[in-house]
C-alpha cells in the first residue's frame, strides 16, 4: 500500500499546501497541529488534509516529525470557514489558518492551561489550626495566612517548607484543593437582574428568538440610547439557558470593557472569555481555549475573536456593525461583520447586526429582504433625542475653533454644572504650520501629507507614518519668523478653553493623552463622577461610551470630510456625528448638540438634525448607484508600492497585461494612491469593477496565478477585496 500524504498548511505566503509522508497521522489529526521538517529547519504546520498520491515523486517527501495536539485545535466547520476567508480574500491558506490562532499556539506551545490549584482551609482545619502551639512559627504563619482566603499552590509565599506543610494538612483533611477559576480572577460582582424589556426591545428579542436553529441575518437599527445592548443581554440569557454558546463583535479593544462588565454582572465573570489584542499572550491562549472547549458560553471581543471555535455557537452578535474597526487592514485583510455572516450562515445560527447608522451594505440588504430589519426609534429611557442645531460659520466665524455661539452654550452649560463634549477629530496642537510670507507649510520628508503640530512636545509629528522632528522657527523657504498654525486640533482647544474657563475641570481624551488602557478607564470613571466638567476629545469619545451626565456636544471641523475623496467619507462622518451626538442627555437632562459648518444646507446635516438616517441613506445609495460603487458594484484594488511611483505603477501596468478578459469586469488603468507617497514609498493602485460578486471573484481567482509570477523586486503587493478606502 503507498504511504498516505498529508498536506500541511505552513505559515508562508505560497498558495497551497506542503505534501508531507503522512507516517501514523490519519485523517482524526486534520486541524492538529505537527511540526515538520523545512528548508534547513523546522516549522510548525497544521494539518489541512490527507490523500493517496502526491504530485512530487514519493522520494522528495519528508515525514511529518511530530504530533503537537492530540484533539484537533481547528474543528472541520472552522477550517471551513477559513479556507474559505482565503479563497474569499485571495490571500494564501497557511497564513490564513495560522492568524486564527493565538500567538502562543502558532509558536508550538502545548493547546492546555495548566490548572493551577487552590488551596482552602476546611472547617476541621480552621478548628485544629487555631490550636497550633505559638513554637510553631512556620505553621502559625502558613495558617493565618490562609486564614485570610484562598492561596494558590503556585503563589511566591508557598515556599519549599510550606509546600511540605500543604501536603501533610492535605492528608490531614485540613485543607482541601480546588480548581482555580479558568478565566481570570475577576472581582466578583452581585448578579444583577435584567430590566423589564420595552415593547420594542421585547418584539426585537421575540424575533430573533424565532430563528434560533437556523440561519436568518438580522439588522437591529436602534437610535443612541435605544438599549441595543439590552437586546442582546436577553439573548444570551436564552442561549445560555440552552446550553449554546454566543459571539459578540465590538469594533474596537476600548469597547471591551464597559460590555464585558455588564455581561458580567448579569451572568458572572466565569462565563464570560474576553478576546483582543490587550491581552497579554498567555490570558489569550487561556481565553481561546476556554471558548474552544465550551467553558465560557460567551466569547466578546475585537474582530480577531471571529475565528474562535466554539462548539455549541447558537449566535452571534455584531455591535456597531457599520464601524471601520472590523476591518483588518493588513496581512489577512479581511471584513469581520462579512465573515460573521459567512460563519453564521455556514453554522446555521442567526446573527444580529446592531447600529444607529447601519452600513450602507447593510441597509441595502435590508431593502433587498436579504437581512430582516429590526427598528428600535425609542430611546429606552424616558429620555428624548437630542435637539441639533446647526452654527452657520460663515457668518459667526470661530475664534481658536470655537464661534460665539458655541462658546456661549458651553457658558451656560458650566453655570448649570453639566458636563459638555466638544469634538475635534484631530489630535495635537494644529493640523499643519505654515508661513504667513510664502505659503510654505511643513510636510513629511516621508509622505505626501503635512505635519501636524504638537505644541505641548514642541514637536511636527507625521500622523502617517510617525515621523516627527522639532518645532521649526524660522520658515526654511524665506527663512521668515511669522510661522503659524493652521486649523485647530484637540491640544489647541483645550489651551483656548483653559484660558477661557479657568475655573472649569477640563479633560482632552485623544490618543496622545490615553496611551496605556488603564489610563483611559480612569478617565472614564473621572468622567462618569462628574469630575470632568468640559471633554475634548477625538472619536475615542464617540463609540459605545454612555456618560450619564453629558447633556451638551459640540461638534468643530466636521466640514473637512465633506470634501475627502474617499467615497464612503461622507456615510462614516454620518456615523460618527450620529454617535457623538447620541452621547448627549443619556440621563436626567436632554441633550443638546451644535454644530459648526460652512454649509448648514447639506443635506448630511439637515438629515441629523431630524435624525433621520433613512432618509440620508436613500440619498448616499442613489449616489453610489450612479457611481457604480458598491453595494451595487463590487470592487478590488490590487495596490503595490515601491521606493518610486514609476515603478509601481509599471509593475501594475504588467499585471493589467496578464489579466483574464470578461465580460462583466471592467479594470481600470494604475492610478497613483490619493496619498501618494507614505514612509518612503510611492503607492498606486488598480481597480477592478463589477456588478456580480460572484463574476468578481472568479475573474481574480483567475488573475491571481499570474500576479504571483510576476517579477516584484523593490515592489510590495496586496489585493484588497471589498476596500474600505479607494
Ligand atoms: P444603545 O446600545 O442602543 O445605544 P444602551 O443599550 O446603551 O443603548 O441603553 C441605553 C440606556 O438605557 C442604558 O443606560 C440602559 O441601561 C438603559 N436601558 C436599556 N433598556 C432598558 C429597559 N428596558 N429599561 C430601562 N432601562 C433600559
Ligand atoms: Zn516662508
Ligand atoms: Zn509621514
Amino acid at each position: 500500500m503507498p504511504p498516505m500524504i498529508a498536506l500541511i498548511a505552513l505559515n508562508l505566503p505560497v498558495a497551497q499546501p506542503f505534501d508531507y509522508l503522512a507516517g501514523d497521522l490519519s485523517a482524526a489529526h486534520i486541524g492538529c497541529r505537527v511540526r515538520v521538517p523545512f528548508g534547513q529547519k523546522e516549522r510548525i504546520g497544521i494539518v489541512v488534509g490527507m490523500r493517496e498520491a502526491s504530485d512530487r515523486p514519493l522520494t522528495q517527501l519528508k515525514a511529518v516529525t511530530a504530533l503537537l495536539d492530540e484533539q484537533t485545535l481547528l474543528p472541520n466547520d472552522m477550517l471551513a470557514l477559513l479556507r474559505f476567508c482565503s479563497d474569499y480574500y485571495h490571500y494564501p491558506l497557511g497564513p490564513t489558518l495560522f492568524a486564527a490562532l493565538p500567538g502562543q499556539l502558532r509558536k508550538g506551545k502545548e493547546a492546555a492551561v495548566r490548572t493551577h490549584l487552590q488551596l482552602k482551609l476546611t472547617p476541621l482545619g480552621v478548628q485544629q489550626g487555631a490550636k497550633l502551639p505559638m513554637r510553631a512559627k512556620a505553621q502559625r504563619a502558613l495558617y493565618a495566612r490562609l486564614c485570610k482566603g484562598p492561596l494558590a499552590e503556585t503563589a511566591p509565599e508557598v515556599t519549599a517548607h510550606a509546600r511540605n506543610l500543604l501536603k501533610t494538612w492535605l492528608i490531614a483533611a485540613w485543607i482541601e484543593t480546588a480548581p482555580l477559576d479558568i478565566l481570570d480572577a475577576l472581582p466578583k460582582l452581585p448578579l444583577s437582574s435584567a430590566p423589564v424589556l420595552n415593547f420594542a426591545q421585547q418584539q426585537a428579542v421575540e424575533q430573533v428568538q424565532t430563528a434560533l436553529g437556523r440561519y436568518e441575518t438580522f439588522l437591529l437599527h436602534g437610535v443612541t440610547g435605544s438599549g441595543k445592548t439590552e437586546v442582546y443581554l436577553h439573548l444570551a440569557q436564552q442561549v445560555i439557558a440552552q446550553g449554546g454558546q454566543v459571539l459578540l463583535l465590538v469594533p474596537e479593544i476600548h469597547l471591551t470593557p464597559q460590555l464585558t462588565e455588564q455581561f458580567s454582572q448579569r451572568f458572572g465573570a466565569e462565563l464570560i472569555a474576553t478576546l483582543h489584542s490587550g491581552l497579554g499572550e498567555a490570558q489569550r491562549l487561556r481565553h481561546w481555549l476556554a471558548a474552544q472547549n465550551g467553558t465560557a458560553k460567551i466569547v466578546l471581543g475585537t474582530r480577531l475573536a471571529l475565528f474562535t471555535p466554539m462548539p455549541a455557537l447558537q449566535l452571534i452578535v455584531v455591535d456597531e456593525e457599520h464601524d471601520s474597526g472590523f476591518h483588518q487592514q493588513e496581512g489577512l485583510r479581511y471584513a469581520a461583520r462579512d465573515m460573521a455572516v459567512v460563519r453564521a450562515q455556514r453554522a446555521h445560527i442567526p446573527i444580529v447586526l446592531g447600529s444607529a447608522t447601519p452600513s450602507l451594505e447593510s441597509w441595502h440588504n435590508a431593502l433587498t429582504g436579504r437581512y430582516q430589519r429590526i427598528t428600535l426609534t425609542q430611546r429606552a429611557t424616558s429620555i428624548t433625542m437630542p435637539t441639533v442645531r446647526l452654527i452657520d460659520s460663515r457668518a459667526n466665524k470661530p475664534i481658536e475653533g470655537l464661534t460665539t455661539t458655541l462658546d456661549a452654550a458651553l457658558q451656560q452649560n458650566l453655570a448649570r454644572g453639566q458636563q459638555s463634549l466638544v469634538f475635534a477629530n484631530r489630535r495635537g496642537y494644529a493640523p499643519s504650520l505654515y508661513c504667513r510670507d510664502c505659503g510654505w507649510a511643513a510636510g513629511c520628508p516621508r509622505c505626501s501629507a503635512k505635519l501636524v503640530l504638537h505644541l505641548r512636545e514642541k514637536s511636527l509629528r507625521c500622523h502617517h507614518c510617525g515621523y516627527q522632528q522639532a518645532m521649526v522657527l524660522a520658515c526654511p523657504n524665506c527663512e521668515g519668523k511669522d510661522l503659524h498654525p493652521g486649523g485647530v486640533a484637540t491640544q489647541r482647544l483645550e489651551q483656548h478653553l483653559c484660558h477661557r474657563f479657568p475655573t472649569a475641570r477640563i479633560l482632552r481624551v485623544d490618543r496622545d493623552s490615553t496611551q496605556g488602557e488603564t489610563r483611559w478607564l480612569t478617565m472614564q470613571q473621572a468622567i462618569r463622577n462628574g469630575e470632568i466638567d468640559i471633554l475634548i476629545g477625538t472619536q475615542l469619545l464617540s463609540k459605545g461610551h454612555d456618560f450619564p451626565g453629558l447633556s451638551l456636544v459640540g461638534i468643530i471641523g466636521a466640514d473637512d470630510a465633506l470634501y475627502s475623496t474617499d467615497f464612503r467619507a461622507t456615510e462614516r462622518l454620518f456615523a460618527q456625528l450620529m454617535q457623538v451626538g447620541g452621547r448627549a442627555g443619556r440621563a436626567q437632562w436632554p441633550g443638546e448638540v451644535l454644530i459648526q459648518t460652512r454649509f448648514p444646507d447639506h443635506p448630511l446635516y439637515q438629515a441629523l438634525q431630524q435624525h433621520n438616517y433613512a432618509e440620508y441613506a436613500e440619498i448616499l445609495l442613489d449616489e453610489r448607484n450612479t457611481a457604480r460603487l458598491p453595494p451595487y458594484f463590487h470592487l478590488a484594488a490590487l495596490r503595490a508600492d515601491a521606493p518610486a511611483l514609476i515603478d509601481a505603477l509599471v509593475f501594475l501596468q504588467t499585471a493589467q497585461q496578464h489579466a483574464p478578459q470578461q465580460e462583466g469586469v471592467t479594470l481600470f488603468d494604475p492610478t497613483p494612491d490619493a496619498m501618494p507617497r507614505k514612509a518612503n514609498r510611492d503607492r498606486a493602485l488598480l481597480l477592478v469593477q463589477s456588478a456580480h460578486r460572484g463574476l468578481l471573484q472568479h475573474y481574480l481567482s483567475l488573475w491571481m496565478p499570474a500576479l504571483y509570477a510576476l517579477r516584484t523586486k523593490n515592489i510590495r503587493w496586496h489585493l484588497d477585496v471589498d476596500p474600505q478606502q479607494v
